[in-house]
């Protein structure tokens, strides 16, 4: 089985891809222009921010980004378009040849290009409205190659390209449209415009059983263009029949080339790779570092934070604490202190959590004040004589505080109650 996508996902910048027209709006028809409505003499201008974005994307999914980038017109008639066509990429596409890899393989893409979105059709019953605020806004199309073999590879491969586009905040869900193409048999069905990714893993679902069932059958997979059915969940035959030849495709004459090297490129984070790495080399399930990290920076800071002070099976448990009841902003002296109660044997749950937000003391298990007394008990034996001016000076409890916190990496409040206790008995 052959499954292989064409994703168009939404830039987050703040104006369209071509004016200065604001990219989100709620009023209807109020984020428009000359230039994205299209009207003549109006003449496009490249937004900077879109094409450091699309660079951006095509490097983080490892490919060869192209050293100038150009664009075309993609001329067709459709209401949604008043120009009659929208401004794309073929040839001087961002780049392509690249890859994302997952646990057990590598799903290449083909290419990543830059495009303006049409207007948006709002279809009632007996009439039709344009929303033209959409009309320009930029978004970028991801190509794979054919590589996805099954639901289950699908569906983690648009987990970790979404995480991907994440760390370079860029929400997936945000506007997605992907067309899907799928051959059970030698025949390729495309499934066109699917939105959002619960429907396009239900479309993917359900045209793959149908295929499969007609092959089971001995019957004839029909190379066509299907649609979605979201409220029946099914692929259905559509009639439009257009491939890329039947458009027509011209150079843009008010647009040149743009070198791709003035961008400033951000370092892609690939969450699961991370977590193998992790679960390898700290210990804990890959699996649960990746659910903390895949979509969600705040978590990987945390564990990078402590990784390599603590056990990462502590580390999991007060970065899953603090994430279901929102201390995510923790202080790092407090997230130090949650990892150290764990790891004393001292599981860290809600009341744990608030009691060190607070700032107030918690009862460890012994294993941590036991450390703690052999310590103090080692440091007054060889201090007697500090010990004597301990009633004169007060500095000389908090240099055995600061000693033994130190040696043992304790909190210095808990070094503090063990030191009065012991003290109160000698
Ligand atoms: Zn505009």
């Amino acid at each position: 089985m052959k499954i292989g996508l064409e994703v168009h996902v939404a830039l987050p910048t703040k104006s369209k891809l071509f004016c200065s027209c604001s990219s989100i709006s709620d009023e209807p028809n109020s984020a428009i222009c000359p230039i994205c409505m299209g009207f003549p003499g109006s003449k496009p201008m490249l937004n900077g921010a879109a094409l450091s974005q699309a660079i951006n994307v095509a490097n983080a999914l490892n490919c060869k980004i192209s050293e100038s980038t150009s664009f075309v017109r993609k001329v067709y008639f459709y209401p949604d378009l008043p120009k009659s066509y929208q401004i794309t990429q073929t040839q001087g596409a961002i780049g392509g040849n690249g890859s994302v890899e997952l646990e057990s393989k590598r799903i290449g893409i083909r290419r990543i290009q830059l495009e303006e979105d049409p207007a948006k059709i709002v279809r009632e019953e007996n009439y039709t409205l344009i929303d033209f605020n959409r009309s320009g806004v930029p978004l970028v199309e991801i190509v794979t190659e054919p590589d996805i073999s099954s639901e289950e590879e699908l569906r983690e491969f648009v987990f970790a390209l979404k995480s991907i586009l994440y760390y370079l905040g860029i929400d997936i869900e945000k506007e997605l449209k992907v067309d899907l193409n799928i051959s059970v048999a030698k025949e390729r069905v495309e499934i066109k415009n699917v939105t959002g990714l619960r429907n396009l893993i239900d479309a993917a679902r359900y045209e793959i059983k149908r295929q499969q069932e007609l092959v089971a059958k001995k019957q004839k997979v029909e190379s066509e263009t299907r649609s979605y059915n979201e409220k029946a969940m099914r692929t259905e035959s559509s009639r439009e029949k257009e491939s890329d030849e039947e458009y027509g495709f011209i150079y843009d004459p008010d647009l040149t080339s743009y070198s791709t090297k003035s961008a400033s490129v951000q370092k892609p984070v690939y969450a699961g790779k991370i977590a193998r790495e992790y679960g390898k080399k700290y210990g804990g399930a890959a699996k649960t570092i990746l659910e903390l990290i895949q979509f969600d920076k705040r978590s990987l800071e945390l564990i990078d934070y402590a990784k390599a002070k603590w056990p990462m099976q502590n580390i999991i448990n007060v970065v899953e604490v603090l994430k279901k009841y929102g201390h995510m902003d923790i202080p790092d002296e407090k997230f130090t202190r949650l990892i150290e109660i764990a790891k004393s044997g001292t599981p860290v749950n809600e009341q744990v959590l608030k009691q060190v937000i607070k700032g107030a003391a918690v009862e460890t298990s012994n294993v941590g004040s036991t450390d703690i007394d052999k310590e103090i008990k080692a440091m007054i034996k060889a201090n007697q004589k500090l010990l004597k001016e301990y009633d004169k000076n007060p500095k000389v409890f908090n240099f055995i505080i600061g000693e033994v916190a130190k040696k043992l990496k304790a909190n210095p409040k808990d070094v503090s109650a063990r030191l009065s206790s012991i003290l109160e008995k000698i």
